[in-house]
């Protein structure tokens, strides 16, 4: 039997991360280092945020540049990791009786190849990406966390790339740094409080239970719910840690938070 495969949420931040080394890049490549090798990976990106629930079943996904005005560099980037149909059947059957569509389009988008090309440079670990479906409210992101859970037990690493915090209106661009603002310290904290607490209603709720500072921190809910999946598949005693902490252009949130 394999070992439970911990699961794990990243703050991605600035897709030019994938071509920096900075404390964050440096982080995600010391948790590939440290994990159990995983069989395979099963995204949730904030970039995948779709009128469906979809996963990927190519066995070859295309490396997705889904952003603009970054240097070529960026554009140049490929990460080619296999695809594993088999992983997605599984999860469509692990989420019967929902309908969820078998997607041959969608590949990697910068979600998932930002941080993991620091996490397995190699690219020889094969993904799924799961994608989100924006019709629903957080409560049912949060259900499907609980229903691929088993996952963790067949040596999948169950992945959710977004931000706590992502407000692009407020995050400084320019060269300048710029101090995290109040609301981003706060509903940060009040974030890891619940966690490290194992309160998990909150945050579902987090619209009406976390305060006004929600409306800065979580404008648009997609860069927040790829935290419900990973939190979802926690079990009641299991902990959690914060393996890369930080705030960048004082409105992303770096935290990754990680379970089991
Ligand atoms: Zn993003």
């Amino acid at each position: 039997m394999a070992t439970r495969m911990p699961a794990l949420f990243f703050g991605h931040g600035n897709p030019m991360n994938a071509l920096l080394r900075n404390p964050y890049t440096e982080a995600w490549g010391g948790i590939g280092t440290r994990l159990p090798r995983p069989k395979a990976i099963l995204c949730v990106s904030a970039h995948w945020y779709i009128q469906d629930a979809a996963v990927t079943v190519s066995t070859a996904p295309r490396t997705i540049h889904d952003f603009g005005g970054f240097p070529r560099e960026l554009y140049q980037v490929q990460y080619p990791a296999p695809g594993d149909p088999e992983l997605a059947r599984r999860v469509r059957d692990l989420l019967a009786p929902l309908a969820v569509r078998m997607d041959e389009r969608w590949g990697l988008d910068h979600g998932t190849w930002a941080v993991l090309c620091h996490v397995y440079p190699k690219a020889d670990i094969p993904i799924v990406e799961l994608s989100i479906d924006e019709t629903q409210p957080p409560s049912f992101h949060h259900e499907i966390g609980k229903r691929l859970a088993p996952l963790r037990e067949e040596g999948i690493l169950i992945v959710g790339s977004g931000n706590v915090v992502h407000n692009l209106h407020a995050y400084a661009w320019g060269r300048h740094p710029q101090e995290p603002y109040d609301w981003t310290i706060s509903f940060e904290k009040r974030v890891r409080e619940l966690l490290l607490a194992g309160e998990h209603k909150p945050l579902v709720e987090y619209e009406n239970k976390l305060g006004s500072e929600a409306v800065l921190a979580v404008p648009t809910p997609d860069h927040y719910l790829p935290l419900l999946y990973v939190i979802g598949t926690r079990t009641a005693s299991e902990p959690v840690v914060f393996p890369v902490e930080g705030v960048d252009g004082g409105s992303f949130s770096m935290l990754a938070v990680q379970v089991g």
